[in-house]
């Protein structure tokens, strides 16, 4: 049940009370995207209003509005779908400074360059005006069967997203492009320095939770962005509030106590990061910190309870190949090359490679 994995993941006697979840069901169920928090101690929701006001609308070109391109985009199989004016986000510029400034960033050296274009699309795309943002959901429907099995983020059951979401992109920034209004684009998969959680969040898709996801209300955390800039206006969306309350799940679940504040990863402690971007010798200090991770890790997510209304995906790259979900503890640490390079071809876990991943499974512990 997806109820007690929200409850129990972690093992760590994390509550929330059961009135909560029910209003978490209520405000799903009744599609009420935009409500008023989950106020402190309350515990409350309220509705407040049935959709967004559009104040661009008058600069809008008729020949191509944001609703044709939104209907287009789930048309092209995208989840989601909203827009944001391009301009500098000052806010998350100053948050991210810090973030660097503290040295949460680790060895991802390349964070910290070209920060100035992450926080202001015109410098990555000169003259964009629009930023619209695209979700595609990627919640498996099944997971791996063996417990004691070493734990794949499930990003990575599939083909590679940077394939996946591209391709998707492409399609819609070559129909936006194909019609009759003057207008150019470029799409970004993760692949540029830009905020795309930021730009998902300004555009209504979801908040940012304390566990830094994108959460989207109906979908939860388990989808991929995907970023296109064109140099058109059109009708902005709104944001929507922060939903996360006075619930800590995710904090208090991390086993390498990584979230050091709501919303602030130091990623120096992070599993993913461990498992993932970290290129040397996973240090004695973080071998018993992997929690059994072998690539990635989703602990902060699994426990976030938006993500019990998180349905799985329908996009068939997303399957896992047969066999990877029911691979056994000893498969895992009996995996040769030839093995690997059949499972993964496609796969995300190419980027650590087959020595890579030998690596993280040195570092799990009984
Ligand atoms: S991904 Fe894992 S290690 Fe990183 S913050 Fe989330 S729970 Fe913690
Ligand atoms: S688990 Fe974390 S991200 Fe999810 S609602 Fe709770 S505080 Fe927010």
């Amino acid at each position: 049940m997806r109820t007690d994995d929200a409850r129990h993941n972690g093992q760590r006697g994390y509550r929330l009370s059961n009135a909560l979840f029910a209003e978490i069901d209520r405000v799903v169920d009744a599609g009420m995207w935009a409500v008023a928090g989950l106020r402190n101690g309350t515990k409350e929701m309220k509705a407040i209003g049935a959709g967004n006001p559009f104040p661009s609308k008058d600069l809008e070109n008729p020949a191509l509005t944001a609703a044709a391109i939104k209907e287009e985009a789930l048309r092209f199989g995208f989840d989601g779908c909203g827009i944001s004016r391009a301009e500098a986000l000052d806010e998350d510029a100053a948050r991210l400074q810090k973030w660097l400034d503290r040295g949460y960033h680790a060895s991802m050296a390349y964070m910290g360059r070209h920060a100035h274009k992450r926080v202001d699309p015109t410098r990555l795309f000169e003259g964009a005006r629009s930023v619209i943002s695209v979700l595609l959901n990627y919640y498996p429907s099944g997971t791996q069967t063996d417990p004691r099995a070493p734990v794949l983020a499930k990003y990575a059951y599939g083909k590679d997203y940077h394939t996946v979401v591209r391709e998707k992109l492409n399609r819609l920034l070559e129909w936006i492009l194909s019609g009759s209004a003057p207008v150019h684009g470029r799409a970004f998969v993760d692949t540029a320095p830009l905020l795309e959680k930021a730009w998902a969040a300004r555009a209504g898709l979801g908040w940012i939770g304390k566990n830094t996801c994108l959460i989207s209300p109906g979908k939860g955390s388990f989808c991929f962005i995907g970023t296109l800039l064109v140099d058109i206006p059109l009708q902005y969306d709104n944001p929507v509030d922060d939903l996360c309350g006075d619930c800590t799940f995710c904090i208090d679940a991390c086993p390498a106590k990584a979230l050091v504040a709501p919303r602030t990863l130091d990623a120096g402690r992070c599993i993913s990061y461990w498992t993932i971007e970290n290129k040397a010798a996973i240090g004695g200090a973080f071998r018993d910190r992997l929690a059994n991770r072998v690539f990635g890790c989703d602990i902060c997510q699994d426990v976030c309870p938006w993500n019990r209304h998180a349905v799985p995906h329908r996009e068939k790259d997303f399957d896992a190949p047969p066999g990877l979900l029911e691979m056994t503890r000893e498969d895992w640490f009996n995996l040769n090359e030839e093995q690997y390079g059949r499972l993964f071809q496609h796969s995300a876990v190419k980027r650590v490679g087959f020595e890579g991943l030998k690596r993280n499974l040195d570092r799990i512990v009984d």
